[in-house]
């Protein structure tokens, strides 16, 4: 079965790692972090960083990409150079995926064009955020599905469907929009964040999960929190309100910032 160990979600930086429950095989989702909070939530999760086989890059943003060059430097001294996926046009704006093309090969994603990694096949699928071809992804492997969608203004019809009859499902839950009208950021940044290419707000969230429920659905995650413009309880509980009006039994979690959560 397929587990999702979260290192990090929110602005200040975001990785997670699929991990194949099975044969240990683990799939890393970008990583914004920096190298001693890498290792460190590995081990206390539980996960050897060494049985990593691939780094898929959602997007450009640092909250991304910023420890890419420390964690993989990292690694390789470890004797582990997991192959990097990012779309061109992602690698092309990203200089910190560039600084680690001598360490770790460098490979395409496509939006709608399976890949096979570590015994998984990973599909990622458009969303819609601010910078050029962001992706989520949906994972498989016999049995078992799990789907990852963050940094995006709206669901796309593609991630809507990639995200349909999952087991685990990780969905940004970034903003309350009363919380985030009222709080601290300026004017345009509550804009950007609004739009259609910004964040996915709680109502949104749930308004998707609803759509998605299904009796194999075990695991609903909010992610991507926002710090100031949210709580990590308020997604939760907006979310239990979701499966309770549906007599649905999944758990709900929520992805922090700071300590590492696992799903399994
Ligand atoms: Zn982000
Ligand atoms: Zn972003």
């Amino acid at each position: 079965m397929l587990e999702l160990n979260i290192l990090a979600s929110g602005s200040s930086g975001n990785a997670a790692i699929v991990r194949d429950g099975g044969t240990g095989r683990c799939v890393l989702i970008d990583c914004g972090i920096c190298k001693r909070d890498f290792f460190a939530r590995c081990e206390e999760l539980g996960v050897d960083p060494r049985a990593i086989e691939a780094t898929l890059v959602t997007h450009v943003h640092s909250d991304h990409t910023s420890g890419l060059g420390v964690v993989m430097r990292g690694l390789a001294k470890e004797g582990c150079t997991p192959p990097l996926y990012a779309h061109p046009l992602v690698r092309e704006a990203s200089p910190k995926i560039r600084e680690v093309e001598p360490l770790v090969e460098q490979r395409e994603l496509h939006p709608g064009k399976p890949v096979h990694i570590a015994g998984m096949c990973v599909l990622p699928f458009a969303t819609s955020h601010d910078v050029a071809s962001s992706v989520g992804f949906r994972f498989e492997v016999e049995g078992d599905a799990l789907g990852y969608a963050t940094d995006t203004g709206f669901v796309t019809p593609e991630a809507h469907e990639a995200l349909g009859d999952v087991r685990i499902l990780a969905i940004e839950s970034n903003h309350d929009v009363i919380m985030l009208r009222e709080g601290p950021y300026p004017y345009v940044l509550q804009q950007r964040i609004l739009s259609d290419e910004g964040h996915l707000s709680n109502a949104q969230c749930c308004t998707e999960v609803e759509l998605l429920l299904h009796p194999g659905l075990e695991h609903v995650v909010a992610m991507h929190i926002s710090e100031h413009n949210n709580t990590f309880g308020l997604p939760v509980r907006e979310l239990q309100k979701v499966l309770d009006a549906n007599n649905h039994p999944a758990q709900v979690h929520a992805g922090l910032p700071r300590t590492p959560v696992a799903v399994r």
